[in-house]
């Protein structure tokens, strides 16, 4: 990149938020009227985590997935459900592939990828936006920001869904193909709400990633201790061979999404607040707003400012307060909080309230499957969070 260079939009990371935008704006040939970069630090992509959703609704990676499960269970001490649904199985995309796929769009869209760019501060001018990064200053006319954001506000609730997994190979066929276990609640919970994830794709190999949903990271060697305890105690494992790592932390807050910076300057992705709070899921938040904003953005004569789409829904957003409040306040009960759930909705009402799309008859059906008693006190209490905004109000 020649510094100083002008541009049209400027997506600030290249990751998932980032690339969806932009291959979104490349449909149609419109990019190609406008100048788009995307400035990223990293200088390769590799396979650095795993989607999985259930798909509720298409969007453009979908080919990339690479496999499905249409049976899941849960665990808990002395329980277990087991729930599926054919026509809507439980997917996977691989970052690799997103990747792949979603940079194969940018090239024949003609859109730019600046690698090993870094950005370090972004300055809205008014009427145009200064973006300094390692390569020089770019001046555009709106900038798209996912970089990691701060941390939420203290004064709102917030947990930390932190993981870390391995895909591994088994010395011996111990899994189950088909079945994924989305949640194994049956270890210790002594240090905070826990549970185990296990995606096998043959007999022999899974992902297997130790979950936590605490205020707190825990240190480096704590999960692997854990994921080596599991695989010693429920499968009989001692050796294997890891094939991939992967961790994450995602913030699960009360906070209102985010979606502008100021008039020029939006927040995309995990910045924007995507994360859905009561289960830290992203992915198909993401495909569905960047969609929305490129279509906006293509409505719009160049340089317009537009309005952000809101991530969700005022009735999602205020239901996921009330399960985390619930979840944070009594997380000895959460296990059974989400068995119940899965054992007494139908699967694919379930599926459509964890992906925001239940109607608010559903969302009442979701509710009447909690214990309720305990969960209308929750409501209560927990007034003062879920009737808030689901969006921040914007910054002029
Ligand atoms: C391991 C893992 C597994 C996940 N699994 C699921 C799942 O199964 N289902 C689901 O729905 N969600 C999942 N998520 C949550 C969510 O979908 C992902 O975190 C998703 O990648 C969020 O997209 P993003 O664009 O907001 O952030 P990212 O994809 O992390 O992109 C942010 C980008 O900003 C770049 N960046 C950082 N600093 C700078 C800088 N100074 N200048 C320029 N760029 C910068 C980064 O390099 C990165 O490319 C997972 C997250 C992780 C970490």
């Amino acid at each position: 990149m020649v510094a100083p260079v002008n541009a049209d939009i400027v997506i600030v990371g290249g990751g998932c938020a980032g690339l969806s935008l932009a291959a979104q704006l490349g449909l149609g040939g419109r990019a190609r009227t406008r100048r788009v970069l995307v400035l990223e630090p990293r200088r390769e992509y590799t396979r650095d985590r795993t989607w999985c959703y259930w798909p509720v609704e298409p969007h453009l990676f979908a080919d990339a997935v690479s496999d499905r499960w249409s049976r899941w269970e849960l665990l808990a001490p002395g329980r277990r459900v087991e729930r599926g649904a054919a026509r809507l199985p439980y997917v996977q995309l691989p970052g690799d592939a997103f990747y792949r796929a979603a940079r194969a769009r940018l090239a024949a869209a003609g859109i730019e990828l600046h690698l090993g760019v870094h950005v370090d501060r972004l300055d809205d001018r008014g009427d145009h936006v200064l973006v300094d990064s390692s390569a020089g200053t770019v001046r555009a006319s709106l900038v798209f920001d996912s970089r990691p954001g701060a941390p939420p506000d203290p004064s709102e609730l917030t947990l930390l869904q932190h993981f870390v997994g391995w895909e591994l190979r088994a010395p011996r066929p111990v899994f189950t193909p088909g079945l994924a276990t989305l949640m194994d609640f049956t270890p210790s919970q002594r240090g905070g709400l826990h549970f185990f994830y296990v995606l096998p794709y043959a007999a022999d190999r899974a992902l297997v990633e130790a979950t936590y949903f605490t205020p707190a990271l825990l240190p480096d060697d704590a999960y692997d201790a854990a994921i080596r305890g599991y695989l010693r105690e429920r499968f009989g494992l001692e050796d294997f061979e890891i094939l991939m790592r992967e961790r994450g932390v995602i913030p699960m807050t009360t906070a209102p999404a985010a979606p502008r910076q100021s008039p020029r300057i939006y927040n995309l992705g995990l910045r924007g607040g995507v994360a859905k709070a009561s289960t830290g899921y992203a992915f198909l938040a993401i495909q569905r707003t960047t969609r929305d904003l490129a279509r906006r953005l293509r409505d719009a004569p160049p340089g317009a400012l537009i309005e952000p789409p809101e991530p969700r829904g005022a009735l999602a957003v205020a239901m996921d307060r009330v399960f985390l409040s619930q979840i944070a306040r009594y997380p000895e009960r959460a296990p059974d909080l989400f068995l119940d759930l899965f054992e007494k909705l139908p699967p694919e009402l379930l599926i459509r309230f964890l992906s925001d799309q239940a109607t608010p008859v559903e969302a009442m059906r979701v509710m009447a499957s909690t214990p309720l008693a305990a969960m209308t006190r929750e409501v209560l209490r927990s007034r003062a969070r879920w009737l808030r905004p689901a969006v921040a109000a914007p910054r002029t």
